[in-house]
């Protein structure tokens, strides 16, 4: 039932002996494919802006303009310029993430401040347009490397305020269980509907891209978390319904967690 592809290589050694031996080349396929698609995302997300900038100095160069406009062109190009930014940044953080092969190092990072800052730096995002809490979090050190788990938490909260309308509620919970540990981030924002659920993780996969590039979405976000949480033995449920907000739900196991004395 599935389509396998199979590589088939007859080796003769000392004239009289022979072995063969078959490889299944499906999942180098695959990731030949994906590799492909990336780089052609990833060019056409670049150009986008570049074409944009382009357009402005041809213009600047080959004409007068007036003070005021030449200074709005100027805020438009550095607007694309922080776009490229972004997305060249994203793009080296996946491609990062990818190609390291030995899990992170023994670091443990601690639970509570973590959570703190950065529901902090989430209210700064928001700009107070949103009602952001964190509920009561019993402090545990995770096993794992802080600036991937900080980022990976990051890209969930801000999430979470760019797909929320302002005035909207956003709940960040830690809660121990018995077989590990969850993060969970709720919105009561836009929502997703069923049909887009299981390919948000994947690379530029955006359900709305005016919204995305609006709010400088680079859609690679869920990518890098999803890196991250294997990285770490953690998972991602995400449930949401359209118009109704959503919940990513980050599943630690208990291997990863060690828990505080004081
Ligand atoms: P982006 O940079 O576009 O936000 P992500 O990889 O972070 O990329 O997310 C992929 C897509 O998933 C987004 O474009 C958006 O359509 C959807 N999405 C992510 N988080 C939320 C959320 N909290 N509420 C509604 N939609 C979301």
């Amino acid at each position: 039932h599935h389509d396998r592809k199979i590589l088939v290589q007859l080796i003769s050694f000392e004239s009289r002996r022979q072995i063969l031996v078959t490889h299944d080349v499906t999942q180098n396929e695959k990731m030949d494919t994906m590799r492909r698609d990336f780089i052609a995302n990833a060019s056409h997300e670049l150009r986008t802006p570049l074409t944009v900038i382009n357009g402005f100095l041809e213009h600047a160069l080959s004409s007068d303009m007036s003070e005021e406009t030449r200074l709005r062109q100027l805020h438009l190009m550095a607007e694309q310029g922080q776009r490229m930014q972004r997305l060249v940044a994203d793009m080296l953080t996946l491609t990062r993430l990818e190609s390291l092969l030995q899990p992170p190092s023994g670091d443990t990072v601690r639970i509570k401040p973590l959570l703190t800052r950065i529901v902090e730096e989430a209210r700064a995002l928001s700009g107070g347009k949103h009602f952001i809490t964190l509920r009561e979090v019993q402090d545990v050190d995770l096993k794992g490397n802080r600036d991937e788990l900080e980022s990976a938490f990051v890209n969930l909260l801000s999430n979470a305020v760019r797909y929320t309308p302002d005035g909207g509620r956003i709940d960040v919970s830690w809660a121990m269980e018995n077989d590990g540990a969850t993060l969970t981030v709720i919105d009561d924002g836009i929502g997703i509907a069923a049909e887009h659920l299981s390919r948000l993780t994947e690379r530029f996969y955006r359900v709305d891209k005016t919204r995305s590039r609006a709010t400088q979405g680079t859609g690679l976000g869920l990518a890098i978390v999803k890196h991250v949480l294997l990285r770490h033995r953690g998972r991602l449920e995400i449930s949401s319904e359209y118009g109704n907000g959503s919940r990513f739900k980050v599943i630690f196991q208990r291997a990863q967690l060690a828990l505080r004395q004081d």
